[in-house]
């Protein structure tokens, strides 16, 4: 199953990423996750991203689709995968239609995970990730059993950088501006799947298992 999330930040993207790759066995490829890992290392592509993740705003598309067309070059992509927070601009899709098209490979479904834009500000403010296995929590409506502990693995939940009202708005007008046009974009090639991202965590992830399904 060859895969794509859509939504805009605070949807519940990573939240049903962590289900769908456990039922079906495939990859769970995030850029927003990537990019996290360089920034804490100190890499060069690290360096490069901060500035912009620390603002809102979009990562340059070049530095983007290398990345991830070197990932799923990877044998365990072979089969299907799951891109979470990618592609983020038309420049993107097409870049990833062709790389796929180069490569003998088509997409499966894109799931757009749809929320009030109302909704999303007090989501992201008020998501917290285990620093250890970077499993997701929402103080209010997913939190974890011991405030700040990680259920999974006993981890220090900690709360990104990028999480604060200002910058969540202005990546949510991202979002608005340069992702939204990729609904029309996939809906045109029939393989959008819509989902109303506004129940429950557990009835968001069947409406998705049954669609995928389908
Ligand atoms: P995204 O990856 O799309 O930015 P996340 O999956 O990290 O979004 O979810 C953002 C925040 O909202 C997290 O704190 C998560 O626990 C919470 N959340 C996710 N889905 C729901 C839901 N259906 N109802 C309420 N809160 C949710
Ligand atoms: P996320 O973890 O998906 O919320 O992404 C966090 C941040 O990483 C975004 O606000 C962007 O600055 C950057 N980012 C992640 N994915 C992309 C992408 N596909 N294109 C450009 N920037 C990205």
């Amino acid at each position: 199953m060859k895969l794509i999330l859509l939504g805009p930040p605070g949807a519940g993207k990573g939240t049903q990423a962590a289900n769908i790759v456990k039922e079906f066995a495939i990859p769970h490829i995030s850029t927003g996750d990537i990019f996290r890992k360089n920034i804490k290392e100190g890499t060069e592509l690290g360096v490069k991203a901060k500035s912009f993740i620390d603002s809102g705003k979009l990562v340059p598309d070049s530095l983007v689709c290398e990345i991830v067309e070197d990932r799923l070059s990877e044998e365990d992509c072979k089969e299907g995968f799951l891109l979470d927070g990618f592609p983020r601009t038309v420049f993107q899709a097409e870049s990833l239609d062709k790389f796929l098209n180069e490569n003998g490979k088509t997409l499966n479904k894109v799931v757009n995970i749809k929320v009030d834009p109302d909704l999303l500000v007090e989501r992201a403010v008020g998501r917290r990730i285990c620093k250890s296995c970077g499993a997701t929590y929402h103080i209010k409506y997913n939190p974890s059993k011991v405030e700040g502990v990680c259920d999974l693995c006993d981890g220090e939940l900690y709360q990104r950088s990028d999480d604060v009202a200002e910058t969540v708005e202005n990546r949510i007008k991202v979002y608005i501006d340069e992702t939204s046009p990729l609904i029309d974009y996939y809906t045109k090639k029939e393989i959008l799947i819509d989902i109303d991202g506004q129940q429950d965590i557990d009835k968001v992830y069947k409406d998705i298992s049954v669609a995928l399904k389908g």
